[in-house]
């Protein structure tokens, strides 16, 4: 019976081993943490958004970007969702194309895929580091690395695979955070920290526009966070490594223009009875950007005198806050890197290095990253699948 060592006990290892075990491939694997899957465990706050209907190259950043075309052709959301079945767990697939485990609950995902790994002879071997794969190689028919990616060392993120990769003569694209918060040293920010906020968000890099989103707005002591600014992060996080200039524009009211916004605090300071600048602010956006943007402005908080000149200014620093980024937050604090095993040196149908026979990469070990929404999940699986059914034809 052939022999396969799985390096790595999260969600392309789970699913690379029970793959391998339907085939009666004998398969061990090895996790340095003491449980499997810490990150699916905390993925998608607690719920796990485990992959998403409409998957497509597009959604990923990596120095080839086709790289992922074949894996996600073979093993799409419709092949993902026949494989949840099979291990019992049923899906809820939202409007927006995020898939979700029905039960609400990430632990549901780990339990089911653990216990079907356990029943299928999988043997699991956790509190196991491994250091060493030139020795595993010798021992086993296939080895494959899923160890993952730096981001989040809490949960076990490191760049071992990266160190495995390097031994057999890999080139490493270099890694960066994403899906990450942006730190910016600005008073007015900290005056700031703790209010949360629906806006829009431009990425201007070099002083030109990037990218734009909307969505959740967090305010915190070392800069800003939220959904919408995750989904800037990965081209800021590149730009920054580039040493570019990274600048953050945001819209704390995108149902105004400058003028409507404008002329409505003009009229309102003329029109509502004693009501003050600050009210008038608190009206619009929470307490403390209300007073931020005061302390921005340099403006009186209680004056009720507004003229044209003043409201223009009030609208403008409300639609368009300008901050400048210094860096990410960190690859602790990351939920996935950039960057990773060269992909020119994997072959994208089988996951099989090109510079070592038997040796597979899998998961975000690889120079694979994807746009939040499930993605991340998505290539995990798919790459999985691919080294799995290539290690049981071979
Ligand atoms: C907070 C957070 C939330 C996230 N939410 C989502 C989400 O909702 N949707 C989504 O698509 N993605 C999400 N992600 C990203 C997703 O978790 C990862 O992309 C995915 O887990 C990658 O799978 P993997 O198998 O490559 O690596 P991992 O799941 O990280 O597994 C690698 C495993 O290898 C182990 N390991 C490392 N080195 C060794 C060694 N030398 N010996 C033995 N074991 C080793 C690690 O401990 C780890 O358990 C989130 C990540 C974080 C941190």
């Amino acid at each position: 019976m052939k022999k396969i060592s799985i390096i790595g006990g999260g969600a392309s290892g789970l699913l690379c081993a029970i793959y391998c075990a339907r085939q009666n491939l004998s398969v061990d694997l090895f996790e340095q943490n003491q449980k499997l899957g810490k990150k699916i465990l905390v993925s998608g706050n607690g719920r796990c958004n485990i992959t998403n209907e409409h998957l497509s190259s597009d959604n990923y950043f990596s120095q080839h970007p086709e790289f992922v075309s074949y894996a996600l052709d073979n093993f799409g959301f419709n092949a993902f969702r026949k494989f949840c079945k099979s291990i019992g767990l049923f899906l809820d697939i939202k409007s927006d194309g995020k898939v979700y485990p029905l039960s609400n609950e990430a632990r549901s995902v780990l339990t089911l895929l653990t216990t079907h790994a356990k029943k299928l002879g999988v043997n699991i071997f956790v509190d196991s580091k491994i250091t060493d794969v030139q020795a595993m190689l010798l021992k086993y028919d296939a080895v494959v690395v899923a160890t993952g990616s730096q981001a989040a060392s809490h949960l076990g993120g490191n760049s071992d695979g990266l160190e495995f990769a390097r031994e057999f003569g890999h080139n490493i694209i270099q890694t960066y955070p994403s899906l990450v918060q942006l730190e910016t040293d600005s008073k007015l920010l900290k005056k700031m920290a703790g209010a949360k906020m629906n806006g829009e968000v431009t990425l201007l890099i070099n002083n030109q526009v990037e990218q734009t989103t909307k969505g959740d707005i967090l305010f915190t002591n070392y800069g800003l966070s939220g959904f919408a600014i995750l989904d800037i992060s990965q081209s800021a996080s590149v730009a920054l490594s580039e040493y570019r200039s990274v600048q953050v524009s945001l819209n704390l009211l995108p149902s105004f223009t400058a003028q409507k916004l404008s002329a409505y605090i003009l009229s309102a300071s003329k029109e509502i009875k004693y009501i003050t600048l600050h009210e008038i602010l608190c009206g619009l956006v929470p307490h403390k950007i209300a007073t931020g943007i005061i302390m921005h402005l340099n403006v009186e908080e209680q004056t009720s005198t507004i003229d044209t000149k003043l409201s223009k200014k009030i609208a403008n620093a409300l639609l368009n806050l300008r901050f400048t980024i210094d860096a990410t937050h960190g690859f602790r604090h990351a939920e996935v890197a950039g960057g990773g095993v060269d992909l020119s040196e994997i072959d994208p149908k089988t996951m099989e290095s090109y510079k070592q026979k038997n040796l597979y990469f899998c998961g975000e070990v690889l120079d694979v990253v994807g746009e939040r929404g499930g993605y991340n999940f998505a290539w995990a699986w798919a790459s999985a699948y691919l080294a799995a059914q290539s290690i049981s034809v071979k």
